[in-house]
């Protein structure tokens, strides 16, 4: 009977899966399906975080670039609306009540659907909240079937605004299923 590394006369039962050495029950940890000595359970876990580093801080710049790119997209295809806006707040209730034309609404509400999308995603990131990821992913889903309705349906709306719509939340979608182990409830 082969004895435990760190115990000598002390009958070994299993071999740690990273070195190789023989242990007693005592001497090693249990992981998952399996045992590491101790020395060895200070660099797997090391090498586990920084893999979960590594991940989360690409899937960050990835995903801060994405959202200031569309962020900025959509500001400017909705510049129009924006200078309306103003327009309208300054111009009192009926100007607000013309404003807000049902037309006007289902334009922007995918846009402001959009918005609260990459908000959650930077939030579900940022804080490793998986409920927000979560968020972002329905959002997504919402903006992709409303986008797809419209296509269907004759929008005549600029074909970058249903690409920035449907390519975005995709991505986000794919951001968060990458991230989605490393992430709190
Ligand atoms: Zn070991
Ligand atoms: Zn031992």
């Amino acid at each position: 009977m082969v004895s435990c590394a760190n115990h000598p006369g002390v009958d070994a039962v299993l071999k740690c899966r990273k070195c190789g050495r023989s242990f007693c029950l005592s001497c090693l940890e249990e992981v998952g399906e399996f045992h590491y000595c101790f020395s060895c359970l200070k660099s797997v876990s090391r090498d586990a975080r920084s893999v979960y580093t590594g991940k989360l801080t690409a899937s960050l710049i990835v995903g801060t670039a994405l959202c200031v790119a569309i962020g900025v997209m959509i500001f400017l295809t909705q510049l129009d609306n924006f200078v309306a806006l103003v327009n309208a707040l300054g111009g009192g209730p009926d100007a607000m009540k013309t404003f807000l034309a049902p037309s006007m609404l289902a334009t922007l509400a995918p846009v402001a659907l959009g918005v609260a999308m990459f908000t959650f995603l930077a939030i579900g990131l940022v804080q490793s909240k998986k409920w927000a990821l979560q968020l972002a992913v329905v959002l997504g889903l919402m903006v992709i079937v409303w986008r797809l309705v419209a296509i269907a349906s004759g929008s005549k709306e600029p074909i970058y605004s249903p690409l920035i719509l449907i390519i975005g939340p995709i991505v986000v979608m794919a951001i968060a299923y990458i991230n989605r182990e490393n992430l709190r409830a």
